[in-house]
């Protein structure tokens, strides 16, 4: 079989070769996390040595992560109301499907935040939202995410903190694609919550964490058993958790060679503009995922160029993975105002760990040669 081209890494990353065979160690690890007797312990003993691993991907204390069934739990439990108050929720406009939902927040009680025309939150808008609600006695609980998943768009999370501190509020950040991407620091984002996905960063799907700033407590979605100190019931899922903790630990390694994979998008696209001159890099002007690109081709459709990339050996998402299959513009692009033409022919190329150069040269003559033909169809069509 021809060597293929995955250039997906933001719907899925591929497992790590170190993770797979931890998971399958680990897999033995028959005994119940929660049982006092030797096979118990070593289950228990796995899952605090990979919350330390977790922990320290984003400088916080191992007790404060939570591990869950992935970025989508992890975000429900950040926006399960806190209990004892009222809350008033507020997300960007381009947060994941996960976080748009609301959690437990009805809609009278959650305020979409808009973003710039690059996909950046506008943070004067969310301290306006904020101020509106202040005399109702309302606390915040703000949810941006760290990058965007469709356009790689870094948020200003630290701003942002600081507005929704200043309110009295709390601010939840999905991290889900800019771990393991960019280094990350809780105190240094000034967030009370951090979610998290192992499958982004070559660990298994169907775990993730929500990390917590020391302090921060949290109203459990799944009540029961006294699993991960209350906040978190039923029994650990110990490989899926060693994976992730191996995971965590190669990805913050990996972080120094970030500059590696900069470089390869780049060439990407510069190469794919070389090709397309009309088309554009969307949040091009704003600081970006250093893996990230999301091209839109005006005229094009993104499902033939997914398609016909496929057919090449090269693999890639239009809009995000989530929704793809669905014809219309991703809510991300609709929010940023991308007119339709262009917005339809948009496509993700997200690049990890064992992008190559060849990969990049793979992508570009399957582009190149759809762009042909795309300019051939549309002289006869002329
Ligand atoms: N948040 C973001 C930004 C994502 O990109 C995704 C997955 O696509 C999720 C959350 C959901 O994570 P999971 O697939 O682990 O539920």
């Amino acid at each position: 079989m021809n060597q293929r081209s995955y250039l997906d890494y933001n719907a899925t990353a591929p497992l790590r070769a170190e993770v797979h065979d931890a998971v399958i160690e680990a897999l033995a690890l028959y005994g119940n996390p929660s049982s006092v007797h030797a096979e118990g312990r070593a289950a228990r003993a796995a899952i605090e040595a990979a919350r330390v691993q977790v922990a320290r991907l984003v400088g916080a204390r191992p007790e404060d992560v939570i591990f869950t069934s992935g970025g989508t739990e992890a975000n429900a439990l950040a926006l399960a109301a806190q209990a004892g108050e009222a809350w008033h929720c507020y997300m960007s406009a381009v947060e994941h499907p996960s976080v748009l939902s609301g959690g437990r927040f009805y809609r009278e009680t959650t305020t979409t935040v808009p973003v710039t025309a690059d996909g950046v939150v506008a943070l004067d808008a969310l301290a306006s939202e904020l101020e509106k609600h202040r005399p109702g006695g309302w606390r915040p609980l703000v949810s941006l995410m760290a990058a965007n998943n469709e356009t790689g768009a870094i948020q200003p999370v630290a701003e942002a903190a600081k507005i929704v501190h200043e309110a009295g509020g709390l601010l939840h950040s999905d991290a889900v694609q800019a771990a393991g991407r960019v280094p990350l620091d809780i105190s240094a984002l000034d967030a009370d919550m951090l979610s998290l996905s192992a499958h982004k960063i070559g660990g298994p799907k169907g775990v993730g964490a929500l990390v917590l700033r020391e302090g921060v407590s949290v109203e459990p979605l799944l009540k029961g058993g006294g699993q991960e100190r209350r906040r978190r019931a039923g029994t650990e899922n110990v490989a899926g958790i060693v994976g992730f903790g191996i995971a965590a630990e190669l990805a913050a390694a990996d972080l120094a060679k970030v500059l590696e994979i900069a470089k390869l998008c780049d060439e990407l696209e510069a190469g794919a503009l070389a090709i397309a001159p009309d088309a554009a890099v969307l949040s091009a002007r704003v600081p970006r995922l250093p893996n990230t690109t999301c091209l839109a081709v005006p005229g094009a459709k993104a499902e033939t160029l997914v398609i016909g990339l496929d057919l090449a050996g090269v693999s890639v998402s239009s809009g995000s993975a989530c929704s793809s299959g669905k014809v219309e513009a991703s809510h991300v692009l609709r929010a940023m105002g991308v007119a339709p033409e262009l917005a339809q022919g948009a496509i993700r190329v997200s690049l990890g760990f064992a992008t190559s150069n060849t990969d990049i040269q793979a992508f570009l003559r399957a582009f190149g040669e759809l762009i042909k033909r795309l300019k051939q169809s549309r002289k006869v069509a002329a």
